[in-house]
């Protein structure tokens, strides 16, 4: 479902900016399953600043809830993918101890 009303935000110079600034204070570390296989790739990054407070139309005005880092969460795309399917795609993640993503089970 497409989602215009955010779009204009995630475009914007701010929220790239606070985005990249809260990604960097936490080291490009996935905050829940603390994958690092994205760092020092130098592809695209993997990591995507989540709001923990989903935005909805309502609360999209409100600077805390968009921009506030108390609100941020700096997760990998699985986790992420994770928090926004909460039905479950079935996939489960797995790391070795070094954080280096070594399969994803239920992939198809
Ligand atoms: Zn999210
Ligand atoms: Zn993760």
């Amino acid at each position: 479902m497409a989602r215009e009303w955010n779009a204009p935000i995630y475009n914007s110079q701010r929220w790239r900016k606070v985005a990249k600034a809260y990604a960097a204070s936490q080291h490009y570390i996935c905050e829940r399953c603390h994958n690092q296989s994205f760092i020092g790739t130098g592809k695209e990054p993997h990591w995507i600043v989540h709001h923990k407070q989903h935005l909805t139309a309502d609360n999209v005005q409100d600077d805390n809830i968009v921009y506030g880092w108390d609100n941020l969460e700096l997760l990998c795309i699985y986790c992420h993918n994770a928090v926004h399917a909460p039905q479950g795609t079935g996939r489960t993640c797995q790391f070795d101890e070094n954080g280096n993503l070594v399969g994803i089970l239920g992939e198809k």
